[in-house]
């Protein structure tokens, strides 16, 4: 059970509202005036206790469960909804318990203990007499006083304990040594010993500038391993973080461009020339979380990837990688395929610098540091980089070996919205392997792996993740009467449709567009039937209309925690096999005029139900209230219909207008 449905199942609705409505009884039910619009002749406001739901037959038509109605009533966001009825619910939130707090506590502890320890690395590279050979090594790079100053470097002594005993005296556990990653535990023995011993100290920060942990060069010749980081521990996760990020982004924001690099050396050595749009990815996989990270403040990235075949491919592997673990759902083999899919979901555009033979940044920036923006202003598209890849050793005469690299750069091109730039694409790999486009574009591509489900199956889960069986929170559902669409069917095509609209909110737009163009409105909250889909759908049209581009981590970070766990579950379901937005957008306002015709035929249901209750009871305001709605309700069902209908022809047309258009 989640939070709210707790809440809901402890408290009565007919309480809530009686407090602020007088009610009085009518059949199974409760109606009196509703509080959201004037009135004071009929009572066309309904309270069902059976399902915990109101609603109101006159100007407003709106209904709603417990948190709707608070929200509305009170002028409360979700979260204040939330807080007030658990309190009065006696339900515990999370976020209030006591354990986070000393999560945090701790946490807080050991930024200042790694605040601590960069100072303290950083006073015995300037002055300690065995730091002589890092400043030598330094010197020879030569960064100066004001680069070593800004990144704090330091130096760690050649000593088992020395870091551990200037922290011990400070009063510094060494259980907290271990945690903050200064202390390595020998498994066997239990010994423990400082981690980073006789290396150059890089200290990095997370993007806020705080020091989450260290890079460490070794000062030995032939020192394995040359760079020793941190472990992996509360505050200093890789995959989360970039190096240089925190001076660099308002930099990117300016140039509207992020360089990413290989190392820490080549970001200094770039923020020392003045090019101080660069961050390096820390060693692994370039993580689509550090992309989203990025794309707060640019939508262009370039990368700056060594010169070798191996380090190229090495790279196109890393986002691969990134892209796979997003999309578990998707069987992709290694073929740089992955690429322009991510591009496309990030929205963003990402190119490719290849650096001169056996050069990094740091040493092109070092001996000509004017080569460095016209490098960067060479950066290829994705694409025109993997056709030089895959064709820099390819045979001309060897028909078998063109097919080849067309087979695997072509799935790249079609993946391209753009029609002009596709067919750029489509010439330019013509010309490169000195083939007709005509015979290119009779080339077959291997079969992409089959999707073994629908994506109406996929959208219903029979399980919840947590083992948890499935279970609609649309209250509003009636228990008996119930005469066409699965509520949950309707509840997963909502979650389907935040999905996507969460990873790219431009859909959200197009989707009004779309909506409009065929006589409806556009989504609204009220839409949505979980009262924490209605929270976050609010949400992302909040932060819509500050930026035009919202990340997932804004979304994430200007959400409480319950909102979090629901945005967490969203974010697990299958995405959508297209790519397209157009395609994607069609299928969403199918969705949308799907589900609101589902809902307007429950309600009819639902009326129907209580039309023949009032008349047993002889209610006639509620008869006269129901009869009106049996009118009305149909003809929404028949402009839903009418929108459906001319919606599929829109889709079906364009569907075989992109098909024209590839092949
Ligand atoms: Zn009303």
């Amino acid at each position: 059970m989640t939070v709210t449905e707790e809440i809901k199942s402890r408290l009565d609705i007919v309480d809530i509202v009686s407090e602020s409505v007088s009610l009085r009884r009518s059949g199974r039910n409760y109606a009196g005036f509703c509080p959201f619009h004037q009135n004071t002749r009929t009572p066309a406001f309904f309270v069902f206790p059976e399902t915990q739901t109101w609603r109101c037959f006159g100007a407003c038509a709106e209904g709603g469960d417990l948190f709707s109605y608070v929200m509305k009533k009170e002028g409360w966001e979700f979260k204040e909804a939330l807080k007030n009825m658990a309190q009065r619910a006696g339900v515990t939130l999370e976020e209030e318990k006591p354990v986070n707090k000393e999560v945090q506590k701790a946490q807080n502890k050991q930024a200042g203990l790694l605040q601590a320890a960069s100072d303290y690395f950083n006073q015995l590279f300037l002055y300690a007499p065995q730091a002589e050979e890092a400043r030598q090594y330094v010197a020879r790079r030569s960064l100066n006083e004001d680069t070593i100053a800004h990144f704090a470097i330091g130096f760690a002594l050649d000593s088992w304990d020395a870091c551990r005993s200037h922290f011990n005296m400070q009063g510094y556990s060494d259980q907290e040594l271990l945690a903050a990653g200064l202390l390595t535990e020998n498994p066997d023995k239990g010994t423990k010993y400082d981690r980073f011993r006789n290396r150059l100290m890089i200290p990095i920060r997370d993007v806020d500038g705080r020091i989450v942990g260290f890079g460490a060069r070794t000062l030995e010749k032939d020192g394995i391993p040359k760079y020793l980081n941190s472990p992996q521990t509360d505050l200093f996760d890789k995959s989360h973080l970039l190096y240089g990020l925190d001076s660099a982004k308002r930099a990117i924001r300016e140039a509207r461009q992020a360089v990413i690099v290989e190392g820490y050396m080549d970001v200094m050595q770039a923020w020392q020339a003045g090019f101080q749009n660069v961050v390096a990815q820390m060693g692994t996989a370039l993580t689509e979380h550090q992309l989203r990270m990025l794309k707060r403040y640019t939508k262009q990235f370039i990368l700056a990837l060594d010169a070798d075949a191996a380090g190229a491919k090495a790279t196109l592997r890393s986002l691969q990688v990134a892209r796979e673990t997003l999309d578990r759902d998707v069987e992709v083999k290694f073929d740089a395929h992955g690429l322009v899919h991510h591009e496309g979901r990030l929205q963003a555009d990402i190119r490719v610098i290849t650096m001169p033979e056996g050069k990094d940044p740091d040493n092109i920036i070092q001996e000509n540091p004017e080569d460095w923006p016209k490098l960067v202003a060479q950066a290829k598209p994705v694409v025109a980089y993997v056709i030089s890849v895959a064709t820099a050793d390819l045979d001309m005469n060897d028909a078998k070996a063109k097919t080849a690299v067309a087979q695997q750069v072509l799935p790249l091109i079609k993946d391209i919205q753009d029609p002009i730039e596709r067919d750029h694409y489509w010439q330019l790999l013509a010309r490169t392997l000195r083939i007709d486009e005509r015979a290119l574009r009779q080339i077959r591509l291997p079969q992409p792996p089959q999707r073994t489900v629908r994506r109406e199956e996929t959208a219903v889960p029979t399980k919840k993740p947590g083992g948890q069986p499935a279970k609609t929170s649309w209250a509003a559902v009636p228990k008996k009467g119930v005469s066409s669409g699965s509520p949950i069917a309707s509840d997963m095509r909502q979650a389907d449709f935040l999905q996507h609209a969460i990873r790219s909110p431009q859909i959200i737009v197009r989707v009004n567009q779309k909506l409009q163009e065929c006589g409806q409105g556009q989504v609204v909250d009220g839409d949505f039937l979980m009262a924490e889909d209605r929270a976050i759908m609010r949400q992302m049209y909040q932060l819509i209309a500050d930026s035009p581009v919202v990340t997932i981590d804004e979304l994430w970070d200007s959400l409480e925690q319950t909102l979090q766990n629901r945005l967490k579950f969203l974010l697990t379901l299958p995405q959508s096999p297209e790519t397209e937005l157009e395609r994607i957008s069609d299928t969403l306002v199918l969705s949308v005029l799907d589900w609101r015709l589902a809902k307007v035929r429950l309600l009819l249901s639902e009326v129907k139900h209580l039309l023949r209750e009032a008349q047993t009871e002889g209610d006639v305001e509620a008869l006269a209230i129901y009869t009106q709605q049996l009118k009305e309700l149909p003809l929404a069902v028949l402009q839903l219909n009418k929108a459906r209908d001319s919606m599929s022809a829109t889709s079906r047309r364009r569907a075989e207008d992109a098909m024209n258009g590839r092949y």
